[in-house]
């Protein structure tokens, strides 16, 4: 028999009828025979993916009719499969009966071979083009919808419940792909089932979730359910699912005119929103999210544009010297002066060049500029002046460094001693031995370490000693809190103490008031850096302060 042929399952006991129907269908279909409904579920189970048909009998030994609809119907793989009951003429309960227990259709006895060829024909068709949707509703690996199928229920169910508030949430999970890289496809696949298992769990039986490929999965859920969510708690029950971190986003259906497809790429906005932050599980999609993410974008298009023009700009604030109040130092910080937005200030668009990796270029951008500058300063003939630059977390882990600062202060002729490097404390958090070896071969060369935002939180004292910077900078919310603190309760004593047993010069930073100087003064820190004395500014205005301070002053 042709593997082409399709098979078809006869369940009968009589073995007259049988032969009659193998008969008639043998022309065009492989038939396999069952006595009862007993051996008609065995021969199923062994062959359930290639049964396109079965033809049943209601009465007979073992196992009727009935008793093998009602098992058929309870297993998943098989209740698709369509059956055709064959009734005695004047039997028309039977009909009836074998309907509600789920058969598709009947054909009554005794049989005419055109009818039963013509009926197990379109049957067939039927169910196959049945599950060509179905191919295209579900999603294969995780029997969720697919995406077109999910976004058509979505706008089906808030036609029809338009009083019923619901919401959109999404899940994605943090560096997927990279799970995927390193326990391969097979757990990567098995990792999708199991937030598969998730999100179907979640939405319980008011809502449905689909699968928008990759490791996205949306879901429409009823409103007020929401609100019982503990997002961090889904993830703990599963061993699999603790390796990853997933991020939840949602988009409040407000107005169910605005396309599903855009509901869903909101959602997954404000999950992509929160990638990366420690302890955040969920984001809501709101009008500041909106605002945030427009912004965002924008900057990134225009940044490329604003580096070729010039559009940053390397400022200065002086760092004051405690012991004799003259200009000790500057620290450079950039500002992007755009033709249309006007101002920028760093912290708006830093953070986002960690994430997007511009900071490299900018980076590397700002310090040629000050290497520039202190060529220029050298030219002129002016007394030898340290500047900082900073070094921002993401460009520690940049592998070339070490080179570029190196190759940058050979081609302008500085002495990289000049050349202060601000790494920042959360920078050396993380992966501490890179950072170690990194900056030991930076101080090697030269180049002053110094350790920004000292106090800010992720401080040890454990880590002083392993990088040994040159100069410690405090952090200005730590200045601050400790000088508002009664002087006995205050550790700025002690951390000066022990920055100076260590030979490192203490910088305090953002120190606004001359109570704070004199506080400062009072425990010994080194220099002083904040709007009491001057805010960043211009290079060209920098240097008529510098160059024009008198001899000696007490600020
Ligand atoms: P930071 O390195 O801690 O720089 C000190 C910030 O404190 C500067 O803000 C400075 O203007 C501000 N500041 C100084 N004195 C005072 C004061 O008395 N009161 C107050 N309230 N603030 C004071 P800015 O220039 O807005 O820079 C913010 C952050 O952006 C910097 O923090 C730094 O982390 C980053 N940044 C700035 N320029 C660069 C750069 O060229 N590269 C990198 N990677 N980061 C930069
Ligand atoms: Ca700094
Ligand atoms: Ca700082």
């Amino acid at each position: 028999m042709s593997v082409l042929h399709k098979r078809i399952l006869v369940a009968e006991d009589n073995e007259l009828n049988r032969e009659m129907l193998r008969e008639i269908l043998s022309g065009e279909y492989e038939v396999l025979e069952a006595g009862d409904g007993q051996q008609a579920l065995e021969i199923l189970k062994q062959n359930s993916d290639s049964i396109s048909l079965i033809l049943l009998d209601l009465m007979m030994p073992v196992m009727d009719g009935f008793t093998f609809l009602d098992k058929l119907k309870e297993n998943p793989e098989l209740s698709l499969i369509p059956v055709i009951v064959m009734t005695q003429s004047g039997h028309e309960d039977d009909e009836v009966a074998a309907l509600t227990h789920g058969a598709t259709d009947f054909v009554p006895k005794p049989y005419r071979p055109q009818v039963i060829l013509h009926r197990v024909a379109s049957l067939i068709k039927l169910r196959e083009s049945a599950a060509m949707v179905n191919q295209f509703q579900y999603d294969r690996l995780t029997g969720v919808y697919s995406k077109e199928f999910f976004c058509q229920k979505v706008r089906e169910r808030l036609l029809e419940n338009p009083k019923q508030d619901y919401c959109i949430v999404c899940t994605d999970i943090e560096n997927f792909k990279l799970f995927n890289d390193i326990f391969g496809v097979r757990e990567g696949d098995r990792l999708l089932k199991e937030v598969a298992e998730i999100v179907k769990k979640m939405v319980g039986r008011t809502g449905f979730c689909g699968r928008f490929g990759g490791d996205h999965f949306l879901c429409l859920q009823e409103r007020e359910q929401l609100d019982r969510q503990n997002f961090g708690m889904y993830q703990e029950a599963s061993p699999l699912l603790k390796s990853v971190v997933m991020r939840w986003g949602i988009y409040e259906i407000t107005n169910p005119a605005v396309p599903v497809e855009q509901m869903c790429d909101r959602a997954l906005l404000a999950a992509n929103s929160i990638k990366g932050q420690y302890n955040t599980y969920f984001a809501v999609y709101d009008d500041a999210l909106r605002r945030k993410l427009l912004r965002e974008q924008a900057i990134t298009d225009a940044m490329g544009t604003a580096l070729m023009e010039e559009q940053f700009v390397v400022y200065l604030q002086p760092k004051y010297s405690l012991a004799d109040g003259r200009i000790a130092g500057a620290e450079a910080l950039v500002r992007w002066i755009h033709p249309e937005w006007g101002f920028l200030s760093p912290g708006e668009f830093i953070p986002l060049f960690e994430k997007n990796g511009f900071i490299h270029r900018l980076d590397q951008y700002v310090w040629e500029r000050v290497c520039a500058l202190l060529r220029d300063w050298q030219r002129k003939g002016y007394p030898l002046l340290p500047v900082s630059v900073n070094v921002s977390r993401a460009d520690v882990y940049y592998l070339r460094l070490v080179d570029t600062l190196w190759e940058l202060t050979q081609k302008y002729g500085v002495d990289p001693a000049y050349l202060h490097l601000e790494i920042t404390e959360s920078a050396y958090a993380e992966n501490t031995g890179a950072i170690i070896s990194t900056i030991q071969q930076l101080r090697e060369l030269g180049f002053p370490i110094e350790m920004d935002d000292f106090g800010s939180g992720y401080s040890s004292l454990n880590m002083l000693s392993q990088m040994k910077p040159d100069i410690l900078k405090l952090d200005m919310k730590f200045v601050q809190n400790e000088i508002a603190k009664p002087a006995e309760e205050s550790i700025l004593n002690d951390i000066i103490v022990m920055a100076h047993r260590m030979r490192l010069g203490v910088v305090a930073e953002g120190v606004e008031t001359q109570e704070q100087v004199q506080r400062l003064r009072e425990v010994g820190c080194d220099y002083v850096q904040g709007y009491v004395f001057a805010k960043p500014m211009p290079a060209a205005e920098f240097e008529k302060l510098w160059t024009n301070q008198p001899e000696k002053q007490n600020p």
